[in-house]
């Protein structure tokens, strides 16, 4: 029962910025198959068939992305499509991964398996939105330049790339309700103090989302953007204490 709610929810990725090391070799079946404007595409010659689709739904997402946060890529983004699930978890080195992971931001490049054979857990629907999360990973990455992203709460990371990816309607935010019902909330820390794991088991990448669609909704995308930018200064930026705009979010879901 556990693991049909988490199909039906759960998305993930794995965020692994310069310091990770690519295993290598796992690529060396890719080649370049596409170029548009802003991005690379890498892939198998059987899945150069999507990449078309893929573009589409990059290209149509990177001016918002990239205006929302304010920043100018200089380069074009280097996109990898692995065939199939093992060999993106080798190439992500976590080669035991399960099978939700499907998505990674790394070495500033965005990987992902194949939207042709996206495994147990995704379809070639979901896959389109994943791609556009991760690369709301990387702009962010880039906007906050030398700062780093290590520094972001888990959950305004994975609640941004997934609100901009659309990783959110009425069945999530009902399912993210009757969850509460349950087992009460977690506060924002407990959050982000969540490991990787841990984070999908409570659902966090779900209520995460809301969380950003609740500030976005209530106080705009300037005040979100700016709070991913020095979300330290949370009560400057929006005048209230953490606390206060946890009840604020948990009265926007309807529980109250
Ligand atoms: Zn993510």
């Amino acid at each position: 029962m556990k693991r049909i709610f988490c199909k039906r929810i759960l998305w993930i990725c794995l965020m692994i910025f310069i310091t990770a090391k690519s295993s290598g070799q796992k690529s060396d079946s890719l080649r370049l198959e596409k170029s548009t404007e802003h991005f690379n595409f890498y892939s198998t010659t059987k899945d150069a068939n999507v990449l078309d689709t893929l573009a589409l739904v990059l290209e149509n997402n990177y001016a918002k992305i990239t205006g929302h946060l304010g920043i100018t890529l200089d380069k074009k983004t280097t996109v990898k499509v692995f065939p199939d699930l093992t060999s993106f978890h080798k190439a992500i080195n976590t080669p035991d991964a399960p099978d939700w992971v499907v998505g990674s931001c790394m070495n500033n490049e965005l990987l992902m398996v194949s939207p042709l054979n996206p495994g147990s857990v995704h379809t070639f629907s979901s896959l389109l939105q994943v791609i556009v999360h991760e690369f709301a990973h990387l702009a962010v990455f880039y906007a906050l330049d030398e700062k780093g992203i290590s520094t972001l709460p888990q959950w305004l990371s994975e609640g941004f790339a997934q609100y901009e990816a659309g990783q959110i309607n009425d069945h999530i935010k009902r399912i993210v309700v009757s969850g509460f019902k349950k087992t009460a909330p977690p506060t924002w820390e407990q959050l982000s103090s969540a490991s990787m794991l841990e984070f999908g088991q409570m659902n966090g990448y779900a209520i995460s989302v809301t969380i950003v669609e609740f500030l976005v909704n209530t106080y705009g995308m300037e005040k979100l953007v700016a709070l991913l930018k020095a979300p330290e200064h949370i009560e400057t930026i929006y005048g209230l204490s953490q606390e206060n705009l946890e009840k604020q979010w948990i009265q926007y879901l309807g529980m109250n």
